[in-house]
Formats: structure tokens, sequence, C-alpha cells
């Protein structure tokens, strides 16, 4: 009997399963790390293609057929399993990933992946057909999200596969896509803190242009007290060693369902046109408005929406920010 909360949906098609390892590229040189490999359909063929396997599975009994069926086999001492939840272990050396993966571990696993280091060459991996449209998406694409944002930042991503619910024992609800994940190398060095700071509050009304989004109330005041915390900082630590801020910091990238929701609601014209009145900064903050808005004057971003900017116009904005003191962390 199968496990629904662990996303235990095994491969029953081995045409499928040939096709996923041939996309795949693997050389016969090739350190394979595969997550999930419950009854092992997909782990014999990476035996096959590949020098070694590593498998992490989280289920004892899956551990023990994956094991009963390749004891005795000339494959067996070319298989590592770890017993355990993927998400808490820590991950050995690789040069690609090939995964079937539960679905409700997809956001944290691919910032994981993205995160390990040294960078692998590539990750093939199943994802329901919506996150991988997501991880796809092109500026002007209705699935352009935070997630896609924050992804391609780490890696380029490309779907390779279509696949059908009935190619699954038992079948899921929804249908998915098989993607390449190719991290990116050198790595895009940004602040992770205050990437991902600044792309919550872009993507906060994604169809808005970024001149109503940074003239809200609640936007402004945030940043100017960041603007004055770290104007203090600067006087009382004048001449300090300066942080890189360069680490890989998990936790912030936040959690991607929550995203998920929020931009399924979303269509691309719900709200188009409409600026953000009620809660516009006034008096006080006016001035650090000013300052706000002038650099987004600086860069032409006021009329342009987060749904339509390239990774590199985010890039450009969040350095012209920081440029003028403004932070997001
Ligand atoms: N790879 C197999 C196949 O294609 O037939 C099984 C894929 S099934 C969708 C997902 C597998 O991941 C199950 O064997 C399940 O027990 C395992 N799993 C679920 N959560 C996990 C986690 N957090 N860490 C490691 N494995 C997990």
């Amino acid at each position: 009997s199968f496990h629904k909360s662990k996303g235990q949906h095994i491969l029953k098609n081995p045409l499928l399963v040939d096709a996923i390892v041939q996309k795949s590229g693997i050389k016969p040189t090739d350190v394979i790390l595969e997550i999930g490999p419950g009854t092992g359909n997909l782990t014999k063929k990476l035996l096959e293609a590949g020098k070694k396997v590593i498998a992490v599975e989280i289920d004892p009994r899956m551990v023990l057929e994956l094991q009963r069926r390749f004891q005795g086999t000339p494959y067996s001492n070319r298989l590592t399993v770890i017993q355990g939840d993927v998400l808490r272990t820590e991950l050995p050396y690789f040069d690609i990933c090939v995964a079937n993966i539960p679905y409700q571990i997809s956001s944290p696993l691919t910032f994981k992946l993205l995160s390990h280091q040294p960078a692998f060459r590539c990750a093939i991996i199943m994802f329901q057909r919506e996150f991988a449209m997501r991880l796809v998406a092109q500026p002007g694409d209705k699935l352009y999200c935070r997630l896609t944002v924050n992804t391609q930042l780490h890696a380029r991503i490309f779907h390779l596969l279509k696949v059908g619910k009935n190619n699954f024992r038992p079948p899921p609800k929804v249908d998915s896509s098989v993607v390449r994940i190719e991290p990116r190398k050198p790595r895009i060095e940004v602040n992770n803190k205050e990437w991902d700071g600044f792309l919550r509050i872009c993507f906060n009304r994604k169809n808005k242009t970024l001149g109503a989004i940074f003239r809200q109330k609640n936007v402004i005041s945030l940043l100017e007290k960041n603007y004055k915390t770290v104007q203090a900082l600067k006087l009382s630590q004048e001449g300090a060693v300066k942080d890189t801020g360069s680490q890989m910091d998990l936790s912030s990238f936040g959690d991607f369902d929550e995203d998920q929701g929020m931009d399924m609601d979303g269509g691309l014209d719900d709200d188009d046109g409409m600026e953000v009145e009620d809660g516009e900064a006034e008096g006080s903050q006016s001035e650090f408005k000013d300052k706000v808005l002038g650099v987004l004057k600086e860069g032409d971003f006021e009329e342009k929406r987060s749904s339509k900017l390239t990774l590199q116009e985010f890039l450009y904005l969040l350095s012209l920010f920081n440029k003028a003191g403004i932070h997001f962390s």
C-alpha cells in the first residue's frame, strides 16, 4: 500500500523512465543523486547509465524493498541508500540529480539543490505541471512570479517532457512535467536578504506599476525605517569591516507555496490601470518618498510592472536602490 502523505506515485511506464534517463545526458563517470527512489524503477536505469547512485528515501519500507531488489546483483556495490528526509539530509557530492519527487517538497528541495556546493552539472526533476511552468516562465507569461525570478537567479531551466497522470500508480490528481535545471556558473552573487525583501515587495502586487507599489504608505515607512537603521549603523561603525552578505541563507527564500497561492487568483489583467490610492504616503514621509521615487525615475521603472521585468532589470533596480542607501532588509 502507498503513502499518500509521502507523495508515493510510482512510475509504471518503462518508456517514460527510459525517456527521462535518456534526456538526462548521464555520463558513465557520473555520481547520480536520486531523491525518493521508491521501488527503484528509475534507480535501476540510473545504475545502468552512471558510475554510482546515491538515493535518499524517507520510507523505511521502500528502503528495504530497494535493497532487496538490488541485493546480489552487480549493481549493489554502486548503490548507496540513505534513509531520511532529503530536506534534513546533508547532501553528498554529485554530478547530476535525477528524481521523481513528492510534489509537496518541490519548493524547498529546489532551493536546497540550488544552494548546494560545489554546483552540480544539472538536475532532471519531475514536478507538478503548474510548478514546472512557473519555473520556466518568461517575463509577461501568466505564471511569471517570485518563484520564477528567485530560481532563475541561480539557474537556467528548461522544460523537457509533459507527463500525464496515467504514467503513475496510483495516478496523482495533477499532470506533471520533467524539467532540466542548470545551476549558473559562475553564480550571480546577491545579498539574499536584500533580494528576498525586494522581490516580496515587487511581487506583492505583480500587475501594479512599480510607481504605485513604491508609493504605498507601508512600503515607504518600511524602507524609511531600514534607511534610518543603516544610516545609524554607518555612523557608529565607520571604518569597520564590511559584511559581504554573499552567504546563501535558505530561510530567506520564504515559502513558495504561499507565493503560488497568491499568484493563482491574480490573473494578468484583473487589476490593470488601478492605482493604489488609499495607502499613499504623505506628510513627514514625503521627503523620503521622493527619494524612493527618484530611484524609480532614474532607471525609468515607474510605469513598469513586475510581471514583465526581466531578471537583469530586477538586479539593476535593486542596485540603484542600494546605491541610494535604500535597503530591503
Ligand atoms: N522514484 C520512484 C518512481 O519514480 O517510481 C518513486 C517516486 S514517488 C513520487 C516519491 C518517493 O519519495 C516515495 O518513494 C516517497 O516515499 C519518497 N519521499 C517522500 N518524501 C520524501 C522526503 N522528504 N525525502 C526523501 N524521500 C521522500
